[in-house]
């Protein structure tokens, strides 16, 4: 259960224009260095739309857009904001927190985080996909995010990955050629782009190149036309690492495989690492046989689809890149209906990471049901959908209570309980006019529940909201948004 400290309701004075100014400032000055210290989508989910309000003596007032923030920011940023504030003026002693709806709907109040932070983009893959490293040998940019130590390790990728290691430590050693296989979306690209990147930080100016076995293609047919065979031959002798990427696709190309038939042999005789991957093991490869034989003398080690426990931890790893939080109930369940790859499991996950930052929704069981179900739709009907997606029952109202007491960060015995705080009362009041609205649960069961309260007290709650709901927009949305989160709408 979240421990919700009492509520501080904190007078603000309103602040003179000078006053004001320096408010803004200071708070533009914590927000900087917030920037620096936190992630992106961390500091953009939780900062937008905040303001410094007021200043009393030692005490800073931080205004707050979400009623679903506060506690967050009590738990997490409390005390990293006071250790900012009050490097940038000693004589902050406290921030005290107040919820401010108003804050996100005008833009003038508080700073614009965008605009003031703008992303530093790192130094982008995806434009430059290839580099030359000499002439006539064309090399993709290993993806740095692909390492060894990120790769999860289960049982089905123990072996190939301890082989992948032990390539990296001596390449052109004992596991000379290392051959990986698998099916799609189960590792085999970043093992071998990870096993590349680790050798290059050990060797920093050692050759290493990955190709895939289409652009090798490419690279042949190109340099056949342009006469420059006995060119492309020798320089691609002086490769320290050559990674080809799903030699499947080499299959009656004869040519090609010829080519590579030699350079395999050249490279492998000066003991230079070699590393292929494709989708079967090599006997199955349509490959010419002293192709598939010399891929044989060398290391062989599947990848095979992990585990529920693997693809757990898979998700863990994955969503701490992300810099996001996600209840553990949710990586189970998408760990659990998502066992066909995983690369589809990083599919879902990046689909609630967008729930999250985009819609400032907190992924729950049922919206990642849903995306999973909607997915399993587009699929084609022909392929094996890899997920069965229970069907949506009705939420209960227990859950109702439980996700009015998530969205506002007020425990369930709070909720049920006995005190009148506003920021207490109000989620109480919702989650009894959602049950009477939109699950029939009667006004005397509703009572029976929230502490056996009579149910007049009910009604009178649930008219309350109602009538609220006509002239509060806020409060509107909010509702529609449990709602929604409830599948109830
Ligand atoms: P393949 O080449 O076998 O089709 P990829 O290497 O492209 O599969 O993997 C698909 C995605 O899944 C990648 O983003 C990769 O990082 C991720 N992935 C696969 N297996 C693991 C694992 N064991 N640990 C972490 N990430 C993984
Ligand atoms: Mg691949």
């Amino acid at each position: 259960m979240i421990p919700v400290a009492a509520p501080t309701v904190p007078t603000i004075p309103v602040p003179v224009a000078h006053e004001q100014r320096s408010l803004t400032d200071l708070w533009v000055g914590v927000l900087r260095a917030l920037s620096e210290q936190i992630g992106r989508s961390q500091f953009i989910t939780w900062f937008r739309d905040t303001a410094a309000l007021g200043r009393e003596e030692g005490k800073l007032v931080v205004g707050l857009p979400l009623p679903m923030a506060l506690t967050w920011h009590m738990e997490h940023y409390r005390d990293q904001t006071l250790l900012i504030a009050r490097s940038i003026d000693p004589a902050i002693t406290q921030i005290v927190y107040t919820v401010d709806v108003g804050l996100k709907d005008n833009r003038e109040r508080s700073p614009d985080i965008l605009e003031l932070f703008p992303e530093v983009r790192k130094r982008k893959v995806a434009g430059r996909p290839e580099v030359k490293l000499a002439e006539g040998i064309v090399s993709k940019i290993l993806n740095p995010s692909y390492m060894l130590e990120n790769f999860v390790v289960g049982s089905s990728s123990r072996l190939a990955h301890a082989a992948c290691q032990a390539v990296a430590r001596e390449p052109g050693g004992k596991y000379n050629p290392l051959f990986l296989y698998g099916g799609v979306g189960l590792g085999k690209t970043h093992l071998l782009q990870a096993t590349g990147n680790a050798i290059l930080r050990q060797v920093p100016r050692s050759t290493v190149v990955y190709t895939t076995s289409e652009d090798f293609t490419n690279q042949v047919v190109e340099a056949i036309g342009q006469k420059k065979m006995e060119q492309f031959r020798r320089r691609y002798r002086l490769v320290d690492v050559l990674i080809i990427d799903d030699v499947q696709f080499l299959a009656n190309r004869e040519r090609t495989q010829e080519e590579f038939f030699h350079t395999f042999n050249a490279l492998y005789e000066d003991h230079k690492q070699i590393i292929i991957s494709a989708d079967r093991p090599p006997a199955e490869l349509q490959l010419e046989d002293r192709l598939t034989s010399r891929f044989e003398r060398g290391m062989i080690a599947d990848v095979s689809a992990p585990d529920y426990e693997t693809r757990l931890a898979i998700l863990i790893e994955k969503v701490r890149n992300y810099e996001i939080f996600l209840d553990m109930a949710v990586l189970q369940f998408i760990a659990e209906h998502a066992t066909r790859n995983v690369r589809e499991l990083e599919g879902i996950l990046m689909q609630a990471v967008a729930l999250y930052e985009l819609e400032q929704r907190m992924p729950t069981v049922r919206s990642i049901a849903d995306i999973m179900r909607k997915l399993n739709k587009d699929e084609k009907p022909q392929e094996d959908p890899g997920f069965q997606v229970p069907q949506t029952r009705r939420a209960t109202f227990q859950e109702v209570i439980e996700a009015v007491s998530r969205y506002y960060s007020v425990s369930v015995n709070e909720i049920v309980g006995e005190s009148r705080v506003r920021e207490i009362l109000i989620p109480r009041q919702i989650a009894m006019y959602i049950g009477r609205h939109r699950l029939s649960v009667s006004y005397v069961h509703i009572g029976e529940i929230f502490g056996n309260r009579d149910h007049t007290t009910v009604m009178n709650a649930v008219h309350k909201i109602e009538k609220a709901l006509q002239d509060d927009p806020q409060l509107l949305r909010e509702v529609r948004a449990l709602e929604q989160e409830l599948d109830l709408v």
